[in-house]
């Protein structure tokens, strides 16, 4: 067998022991691929031809570990839905970070990889549907261009996964940038020490920050950078039509990458209230939420940096509050332009606010389809038929149209600029549940096809139509599950 050719480096080993454990997956029965998403494993410098399928299975499910890996499971503590506690890698291991042929340092992690110090009562495994669930919306975020982790293959475990049914059990490798966490520092602050969380902030700005790593007060730049990685991160969901659905602290990455697909969906018909989990009783992460539980999740990181930002705690206080109250005006202005692109305008005038407002206002009560609207919005060419002949629509089209004149030199320009901003073709949840039942009972193809469709999401092709339609009434996917 000739090896994919991993290259680990394993630097998280590094940190205080008190941040992890050392130990190996928890072999598996009977592992076959489900699927292995070849144009990540070329990206990555990696090459599987020299492998049978068997040992592709094996290396993918843990049972036979790639040379240079010293696996671990992380520790955290994160605030799920707004309440303290501390968790873990409680079925995930992360195996070590791989160099790729453009240098740059990437985590290679197994999720469901078996029981760990951190489990509590879980089994440590995972079930297939949710695993090719994490698959096919990473791997849509990133042809959207969304930071995000990704999906580098699931294997089956040919093991059964008991929650309120027995179901198929599964191993996802996921590829991120880090597994750096809010919760990675909630629970190093528990430690109290101080040189522990100086160590961490090293590491972190080593890793994601490394420009501003010789800046006199580390814990500032830090708090800075991730505010500003965070507020763009956010911005991209909202542009996309995305609600995370979990959005804890332990599911919030340092690096700015979307991390952890739970109950995650994109948004059919516009409402700022869109919620899916259904775990999330009260709307507390619902689509329009996300901007402020970002702000919230940075608060808690800037409480772990206090006693390091300054020895003055009132001091410490007000340097965190500051930059904490940078959040909302960053955030708006990311978001205003964000919105000015979607619609092709260039420059900032002042009624933009209310051009926008005004637009969401009644897309919301004609309950129209998020990304399908935007596509449907051409300069000069005003859409017809339901909801486009609405009288408010018809006026605020023209207001539009008048927007565009007075600042657009370039009409191209402006296209290009929508075109960019706005998918044709977006996973819609219908369609990611279809073909996510269809592969829990043994056929794929729809999972691949939903796969092929969302490749190139901002080239309108052919044989997208089906991936295009909003769902029908008997359709519609009200929520979405965990199934952890
Ligand atoms: P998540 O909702 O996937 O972000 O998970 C929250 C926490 O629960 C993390 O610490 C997970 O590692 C842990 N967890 C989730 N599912 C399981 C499971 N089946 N067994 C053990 N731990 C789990
Ligand atoms: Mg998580």
């Amino acid at each position: 067998m000739t090896g994919p050719g991993f290259h680990f480096d394993n630097t998280y080993l590094d940190l205080p022991e008190a941040l992890y454990s050392k130990l190996s997956p928890v072999p598996v029965t009977q592992p076959e691929i489900v699927i292995l998403n070849l144009p990540l494993a070329t990206e990555m410098g990696l090459d599987f031809s020299g492998m049978s399928p068997d040992e592709q299975a094996a290396l993918f499910a843990g049972n036979v570990l790639p040379e240079g890996a010293e696996p671990l499971a992380q520790a955290y503590a994160g605030h799920q839905f707004g309440h303290f506690t501390t968790l873990g890698d409680g079925r995930a291991i992360l195996l070590g970070e791989h160099f790729t042929p453009a240098g740059q340092r990437m985590d290679v992690q197994f999720k469901g990889s078996g029981r760990t110090p951190y489990s509590r009562g879980g089994d440590g495994r995972a079930a297939l549907g949710p695993m090719l669930r994490e698959y096919v919306i990473s791997e849509a975020m990133h042809a959207l261009k969304v930071p995000t982790t990704r999906s580098l293959a699931v294997v089956a475990t040919g093991e059964q996964v008991h929650r309120e049914t027995d179901l198929p059990g599964a191993i996802l490798t996921r590829i991120a940038c880090s597994h750096l966490r809010v919760g990675t520092f909630e629970y190093a602050i528990m430690q109290q020490d101080k040189e522990m969380m100086r160590s961490l902030v090293d590491y972190t700005l080593d890793r994601h920050f490394p420009s501003i790593e010789d800046t006199a007060n580390k814990a500032l730049a830090l708090l800075e950078a991730v505010v500003e990685k965070q507020a763009d991160l956010v911005t991209n969901w909202m542009r996309v039509g995305f609600v995370h659905g979990v959005m804890n602290t332990d599911n919030m990455a340092l690096s700015g990458e979307t991390i952890d697909y739970g109950p995650c969906a994109f948004m059919d018909s516009f409402d700022p209230g869109t919620v899916f989990s259904s775990i999330d009783h009260k709307g507390r992460y619902a689509y329009a939420n996300q901007p402020s539980i970002v702000q919230w999740n940075l608060a808690r990181f800037a409480e772990t940096l206090l006693p390091i930002l300054d020895d003055n705690i009132k001091h410490a206080s007000e340097i965190a509050e500051q930059v904490l109250r940078s959040f909302g005006p960053l955030h708006k202005e990311k978001w205003f332009s964000m919105m000015r692109a979607k619609l092709g305008l260039t420059g900032d005038r002042e009624d933009d606010e209310s051009l926008v407002t005004d637009l969401l206002d009644w897309m919301h009560g004609a309950e129209v389809d998020y990304t399908n609207f935007f596509r449907d919005l051409v300069p000069g060419d005003r859409p017809h038929g339901k909801p486009y002949d609405d009288e408010a629509f018809v006026a605020w089209y023209a207001r539009w149209q008048e927007r565009l004149a007075r600042d657009q030199k370039d009409l191209e320009a402006s296209l290009a600029l929508m075109g960019a901003s706005n998918p044709v073709v977006i996973p819609r949840n219908h369609k990611v549940e279809q073909a996510l039942d269809a592969a829990t009972n043994g056929d794929l193809q729809p999972f691949r096809d939903l796969l092929d469709a969302l490749e190139k999401p901002y080239q309108n092709q052919s044989g997208l139509t089906p991936y295009q339609s909003p769902p029908k009434p008997e359709e519609k996917v009200l929520q979405t599950f965990c199934g952890t």
